[in-house]
């Protein structure tokens, strides 16, 4: 077993990895811009060096100035968490060169999924059932607007390097498409660097139902169920849960073999989640593949009853999966709310300031709070304002739910604006209770939440 992990990552994500790899005995390291001198990921390491001032480009976003920390502190192994350099093929590389274990899968299958369009064409030649659409290399805007009049309006366009749900545009009519496809662009540009578009078939009432993968490096792979994360806000999901409410063994199992057909077409390795919509009449659709432990993992965690942090850990050091198929069970239900300094009055605004209350509701075998902040501590324009993500689990979902409700109600932050009344709200409508979930839940039910 290695000894010695450098985490290359900040907030709850960073807390969150650096407390399995000490339970497992694993020394830790942090690396922290000046603006985190005294976070509690600092804290919480074993070791930890600044790497740089507080904009993340000058620090977390330093694969070379995080690959000669590693060096120099000796370390075996490097997580990136999810966000900066995780999901970037060339740190990967980077610590490939340096003989230091990335965790996270080939350097090969981050680049085949780092493009939509390219992705989509591995996954069609796979036979994974895709989002009807074009996603060509001719780029020229007649092509693009001949393809959206074939699959007939409403269409999605998509920047193929996109994330985060920025370079989306929905069309209506072939009136609206040139204005559209240069706002998409541009924004793309402006965001990744890159404006190939694809153009999708907009499905009006979808699911986004996403399974999560493991896959060793002795060819063995398993899927540890769905996650629901359809309601979200502007293409971000807000809420999730698992097991998805209303899916079907059947159904369960035919989008896990899907997923897994996915992973294997790319030879991956390690913790994954394919992307699907899922829709009203029950087929599915492949997204896009996420090669790296998501935000929203410790749901499925409290239904599997697993560490996916010390799968991760055992997989990148050679180790088999842990459990085949057939060990893994479905316990209970369990919802995951993302607590962010934000302002729903007010557009959703990130809002910062400094945290001079804070109490968050008890933790216990129901519920789990992951966070990287406590009471005192700033919540700045640098980085990505989530406070934490409050999580509740019980046997089944209206018992969790409960919970949930609960939990929201007893937590307190006082100095920053937060969207925990928002977040009360929205789960406590009637439509949120009897799960009739589709991406466009919180514009339907605005009157209810605001
Ligand atoms: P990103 O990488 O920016 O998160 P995704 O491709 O994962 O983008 O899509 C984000 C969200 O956008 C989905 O969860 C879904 O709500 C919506 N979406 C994406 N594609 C479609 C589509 N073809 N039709 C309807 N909604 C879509």
């Amino acid at each position: 077993m290695l000894v010695k992990l450098l985490v290359a990552n900040r907030g709850e994500i960073s807390c969150r990895i650096m407390r399995t790899a000490q339970r497992m005995g694993i020394h830790t390291v942090a690396v922290y811009s000046d603006a985190d001198a005294n976070a509690m990921h600092v804290q919480i390491a074993d070791e930890a060096v600044c790497i740089g001032p507080a904009p993340s480009k000058d620090s977390y976003l330093r694969a070379e100035k995080i690959i000669e920390v590693a060096r120099k502190v000796g370390a075996d192994m490097i997580h990136p968490g999810y966000g900066f350099l995780s999901e970037n093929a060339h740190f990967a590389r980077l610590c490939e060169d340096n003989q230091i274990i990335f965790v996270g899968p080939p350097v090969a299958a981050i680049d085949a999924m780092g493009s939509k369009s390219a992705a989509k064409k591995i996954m069609e030649a796979a036979g994974v059932p895709l989002v009807p659409g074009y996603h060509g290399d001719d780029q020229s805007p007649e092509i693009l607007r001949a393809e959206a009049e074939k699959m007939g309006y409403p269409v999605l366009l998509k920047a193929a390097a996109g994330g985060g749900g920025k370079g989306m545009r929905q069309v209506h009519q072939a009136g609206e498409f040139e204005q559209a496809l240069a706002a998409a662009k541009r924004e793309s540009m402006a965001g990744f660097g890159d404006d190939q578009m694809l153009v999708e078939k907009y499905l009006t009432q979808p699911r986004h139902v996403e399974i999560q993968v493991f896959c060793d490096v002795h060819g063995n792979g398993v899927y540890l169920f769905e996650r629901d994360c359809s309601v979200q806000r502007r293409h971000q999901k807000v809420i999730e849960e698992a097991p998805a409410p209303g899916v079907s063994q059947a159904l369960r199992a035919e989008m896990g073999e899907a997923a897994l057909k996915a992973a294997k077409a790319i030879n991956y390795v390690g913790a994954g989640t394919v992307e699907f919509l899922l829709d009203t009449d029950g087929s599915f659709y492949f997204m896009e593949m996420n090669t790296r432990l998501q935000v929203e993992h410790p749901v499925t965690e409290m239904i599997s009853g697993q560490d996916l942090v010390e799968w991760q850990i055992r997989v990148a050091s050679g180790e088999e999966l842990p459990l085949n198929q057939s060990e893994l069970t479905i316990n209970g239900h369990a919802f995951e709310a993302r607590i962010y300094a934000e302002d729903p009055d007010n557009e959703f605004l990130p809002a910062t300031g400094t945290l001079h209350f804070l109490q968050p509701p008890d933790e216990s075998d129901y519920v789990r709070v992951d966070t990287g902040v406590r009471q005192g501590d700033q919540v700045s324009v640098y980085y990505d304002p989530m406070i934490a993500k409050l999580i509740v689990w019980d046997e089944d979902r209206d018992k969790a739910l409960r919970r949930l409700v609960k939990a929201l109600s007893e937590y307190r932050i006082k100095g920053v604006t937060t969207n925990i009344d928002f977040l009360y709200n929205l789960v406590s409508t009637r439509a949120f209770k009897q799960a009739q979930l589709d991406t466009g839940f919180i514009d339907k039910h605005q009157q209810q939440i605001f």
